[in-house]
């Protein structure tokens, strides 16, 4: 994850996806990818492998040392390691991610990935927290994508169920509540909509109606 962004972004179409957990934007930017043809990025991948790292190694993932380490050195077996998507390595995504140390790490290889695309695509879709804010401020298209807390939740619930974790909705909910005000309070990068984004709220959309909704809000916002 050592690379250094390029000097002047190629010309690259960036569409850049953010929201809170589990609100539909993974679903939707990969969707988005497939329909033009452009490159996907899911950054909490990152974020999760750094976590899974620390934890891992037994740190702490509220160390910056240990933290800061884990990032600077991540490789590919980090970003494939199998207990990627479980709730105990979200919730250690979570801790590293308030890191200063830890998001300076990571962000070059994302901005690269934005203006490079791998396989010489002519655009990348990237999904997390802060796309549209500071990875990549100058994107054409910024979404914000949102749902209500127990809609998140229940999506999650089954998701989590589905991979054999046993958990309660209860904690699932106490869990992504505590993700999201992690999320939102940190000082650097918090999560929060761009200025110059497109809200979508999920909660009453089933996955095709949120896609067409996505494609319609990109659309409109590259004819501007
Ligand atoms: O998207 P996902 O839930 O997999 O992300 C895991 C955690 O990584 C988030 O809760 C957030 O703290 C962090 N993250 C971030 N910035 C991003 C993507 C994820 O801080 N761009």
């Amino acid at each position: 994850m050592s690379e250094t962004a390029p000097a002047s972004p190629a010309n690259s179409v960036v569409i850049a996806v953010d929201g809170p957990v589990a609100a539909g934007k993974g679903t939707l930017a990969r969707r988005l990818a497939e329909w033009f043809g452009y490159a996907y990025l899911d950054t909490g991948a990152l974020y999760r492998a750094v976590g899974a790292k620390v934890l891992r190694q037994g740190g702490d993932p509220a160390d910056p040392v240990i933290a800061i380490k884990a990032a600077e050195s991540l490789d590919e077996s980090d970003r494939a390691a199998p207990e990627l998507r479980s709730e105990a390595v979200g919730l250690a995504a979570s801790k590293v991610a308030t890191i200063p140390g830890v998001r300076a790490a990571l962000l070059d290889f994302q901005r690269r990935f934005a203006h490079q695309p791998p396989g010489g695509k002519a655009g990348a879709v990237l999904d997390g927290r802060d796309i549209g804010t500071v990875v990549c401020p100058d994107a054409p298209v910024k979404l914000f994508v949102t749902a209500s807390d127990e809609v998140r939740a229940e999506r999650r619930y089954k998701e989590l169920l589905d991979k054999g974790e046993s958990i309660t909705f209860e904690r699932v909910l106490a869990d992504l509540r505590q993700r999201d005000a992690q999320d939102q309070a940190r000082a650097t990068a918090p999560l929060k909509p761009a200025a110059d984004a497109h809200l979508l709220d999920t909660s009453d959309l089933a996955i095709e109606a949120a896609v067409a909704a996505a494609l319609e809000a990109v659309v409109a916002a590259l004819k501007r």
